[in-house]
């Protein structure tokens, strides 16, 4: 993938599969590098976290810091306004998906 696709595209992939994960679950920066690894995104903590701190400004997620074994350790859950817009998004993602993913399969 071109530096230039990776450049408009990944910051949109990555705040979605942020806002999905944390609708479900709380989701912290060293287990969500892991997560958007395992779909093939290599993140640095230096990416990651200002995309984290942006969503949070925005609204979309809210965070909470919890002890774990010592050290502080900061959560994030998407919030109602988060919840809505990934709804939102789907819309788009869907028909998008439909058009140049499936449709692909059915010519
Ligand atoms: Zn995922």
């Amino acid at each position: 993938m071109s530096d230039y696709i990776r450049k408009r595209l990944f910051q949109g992939f990555i705040c979605l599969h942020i806002l999905h994960h944390a609708v479900e679950e709380s989701v912290y920066g060293s287990a969500m590098i892991e997560e958007l690894s395992r779909h093939g995104y290599k993140l640095s903590p230096g990416t990651l976290y200002p995309i984290l701190h942006s969503l949070e400004k925005e609204g979309f997620l809210e965070s909470f810091q919890e002890n774990v074994s010592g050290k502080i350790r900061k959560y994030y859950r998407a919030t109602q306004k988060g919840l809505d817009e990934l709804q939102n998004v789907k819309k788009y993602l869907k028909e998008l998906v439909n058009e140049i993913v499936v449709d692909e399969k059915n010519e």
